[in-house]
C-alpha cells in the first residue's frame, strides 16, 4: 500500500546543464503523461514529444520515458520528461505537471515511496543518498555495493540465523525437562558462537565504510609557531591560513576537509595554545579547547629544534583522556633529521613537505582504516550503533545460556537491533528523519 498522490520535482540539480529532468510518480502519471505528451508514451522506450502547456503551446520538446508500475523506481507509475537544463524552462514543464494536480515532492520522498513499495530496504535507500553525496571513488563505490543490496544481505542472513536459533530455544521452553539436551543435540550454543563472529566481521566492514563516509575530525593543537598552519596548507595543499612569523596570528578555528585514500579528514587548526595576552586571543584559545572536545584525534604539533618543552608537556596533559594523540615533530629540517616515525610521534617539516606521507599512513592507521578493499559497504552511524547493540546482546545471551527465557529474550533484542539497519523495525518518525535529509527529486 503507497501514497495515493502524485508527486513530482525536478530531478536534476539546479542550474543549467545539457538536459534536466522532470520526475512524476502516482496514480495520476497516465492522464498528466496524455496531457503533456498528447498520449501515452510505449512503456520503457525514449519517445521524442513536444511537451505542451494548458493551450497547446509548446514549452520544451525532450525525450519522455514512462515507467508502469510496479517496474519502476518507487513502483508506481513514473513518468520522466528530460527537456532541456534551463531554470526557466524546467520551472514551466514543473508548473504543467502541478495544474494537471501532481503536488511538489518533498527532499527524499521518490526514494520514501520506492521503500514502502519494497522496491529498497533502509539501508539501501540510505545507500541513494550516500552514492549522490560521496566525495571520493572509494565512497562512491562503497555506496553503490550498499544500494545493490550487499549489506543488506548480510543482515539479512544474520536474522535468519537468529530466528532459527529464537526457534529452537522457544520450543525447548515448552519440553523444561529435556530442554538442555535438547538445545546441545541441535548445536545451538555452536551457533550462536558463529553468529557473534559473523555479526564481529560485518561491523569491522561497516566501520570501514562508516569512515569512508564520515571521516575524521582531526584538530591541529600546540603553542604559537610550531607550524600548525603550515602543516594545514601543505595538507591541504593550498594557502587556507595566514601563515606568519608572528607568534598567536591564527585567532580563529580554521577547518578544511582533506581525503586520505578516499577517507575525509576535516581538519580544525586552532589558535596556539599559551597564555592569553589579550581577550582576542583568549576567545581564540578557549575555541580551541572546544574544538578538541568534539574532535577524534588530537594532532600535537611540536617544534623538533626546541624539542618538548613544558609549554608543550602541559597541552598534552591537558587532552581529554580518551582522545587519540598523535604527536607531530615538526621543522626538522632545521634539526637535520630524516622523516622517520617513532613511538612518541611522526617527524616531518611542514616546510619541506619531508615526512609528510608518513603522518597520512599514521593517521590512517589511528583511525583504523584497514585495506579491506572491496568487502567494504557504506555504513552510517546508526548501523554501527545497531550493530554494536546486537553485538551486546549476543553476549548477553552467551552469558544466560542456562536462564532459557533471558536467553530468548536477549536474541529477540539482537534480532529487533539488526532489523532496524533494513527497516523492518524502524520507528516512523526515525524513517522521517532519514528521509528528509534527501535531496528533492530523490
Ligand atoms: P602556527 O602558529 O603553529 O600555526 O605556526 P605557523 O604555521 O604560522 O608557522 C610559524 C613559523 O614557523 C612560520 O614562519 C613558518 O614558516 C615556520 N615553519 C613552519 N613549519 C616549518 C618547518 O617545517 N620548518 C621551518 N624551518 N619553519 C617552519
Ligand atoms: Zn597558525
Amino acid at each position: 500500500m503507497g501514497p495515493s498522490d502524485t508527486i513530482a520535482a525536478v530531478a536534476t540539480p539546479p542550474g543549467r546543464g545539457g538536459i534536466g529532468v522532470v520526475r512524476v510518480s502516482g496514480p495520476d502519471v497516465r492522464r498528466i503523461a496524455a496531457a503533456i505528451l498528447g498520449r501515452l508514451p510505449s512503456p520503457r522506450h525514449a519517445t521524442l514529444a513536444d511537451f505542451r502547456g494548458a493551450a497547446g503551446e509548446a514549452l520544451d520538446r525532450g525525450i519522455a520515458l514512462f515507467f508502469p508500475a510496479p517496474h519502476s523506481f518507487t513502483g508506481e507509475d513514473v513518468l520522466e520528461l528530460q527537456g532541456h537544463g534551463g531554470p526557466a524552462v524546467l520551472q514551466l514543464v514543473l508548473e504543467r505537471c502541478l495544474a494537471l494536480g501532481a503536488r511538489l515532492a518533498e527532499p527524499g520522498e521518490f526514494t520514501r515511496r520506492a521503500y514502502l513499495n519494497d522496491k529498497l530496504d533502509l539501508a539501501q535507500a540510505e545507500a541513494v543518498a550516500d552514492l549522490i553525496d560521496a566525495a571520493s571513488t572509494q565512497a562512491a563505490r562503497s555506496a553503490l555495493r550498499s544500494l545493490r543490496g550487499d549489506f543488506s544481505r548480510e543482515i539479512q542472513a544474520l536474522v535468519e540465523g537468529l530466528i532459527e536459533l529464537r526457534m529452537l530455544v522457544e520450543a525447548s521452553l515448552d519440553f523444561p525437562e529435556e530442554q538442555i539436551d535438547f538445545l546441545s543435540a541441535a548445536h545451538a550454543r555452536e551457533k550462536l558462537g558463529e553468529l557473534q563472529a559473523r555479526l564481529a566481521t560485518v561491523q569491522t566492514r561497516a566501520r570501514q565504510g562508516s569512515l569512508l563516509r564520515e571521516g575524521l575530525q582531526v584538530v591541529l593543537v600546540g603553542r604559537p609557531n610550531v607550524g600548525k598552519s603550515s602543516l594545514l596548507n601543505r595538507l591541504a595543499g593550498e594557502e587556507v591560513a595566514i601563515v606568519t612569523p608572528l607568534a598567536g596570528t591564527t585567532r580563529d578555528t580554521l577547518r578544511e576537509e582533506i581525503h586520505v585514500e578516499g577517507i575525509p579528514l576535516h581538519i580544525i587548526d586552532t589558535a596556539g595554545l599559551r597564555e592569553a595576552s589579550d581577550e582576542v586571543e583568549r576567545l581564540g584559545i578557549a575555541r580551541t579547547w572546544a574544538a578538541v572536545e568534539k574532535a577524534d584525534l588530537a594532532l600535537v604539533v611540536i617544534d623538533a629544534a626546541q624539542g618538548l618543552a613544558p609549554e608543550d608537556a602541559a597541552i598534552l596533559a591537558r587532552l581529554p583522556p580518551g582522545l587519540t594523540v598523535l604527536r607531530v615533530f615538526n621543522k626538522i629540517d632545521l634539526t637535520q633529521d630524516v622523516p622517520h616515525v617513532e613511538p612518541n610521534g611522526v617527524y616531518l617539516s611542514a616546510k619541506t613537505g619531508a615526512g609528510l606521507d608518513l603522518l597520512r599512513q599514521r593517521l590512517l592507521e589511528l583511525a583504523g582504516w584497514q585495506q579491506t578493499g572491496e568487502g567494504i559497504y557504506m555504513a552510517r552511524t546508526r548501523h554501527l550503533n545497531a550493530l554494536a547493540q546486537a553485538r551486546t546482546h549476543l553476549e548477553a545471551a552467551q552469558r544466560n545460556w542456562e536462564a532459557l527465557e533471558l536467553l530468548a529474550e536477549e536474541l529477540k533484542l539482537a534480532q529487533n537491533q539488526l532489523a532496524t539497519i533494513t527497516g523492518e523495525f524502524t520507528p516512523d518518525d526515525l524513517l522521517g528523519e532519514i528521509f528528509s535529509r534527501f535531496c528533492i527529486g530523490k
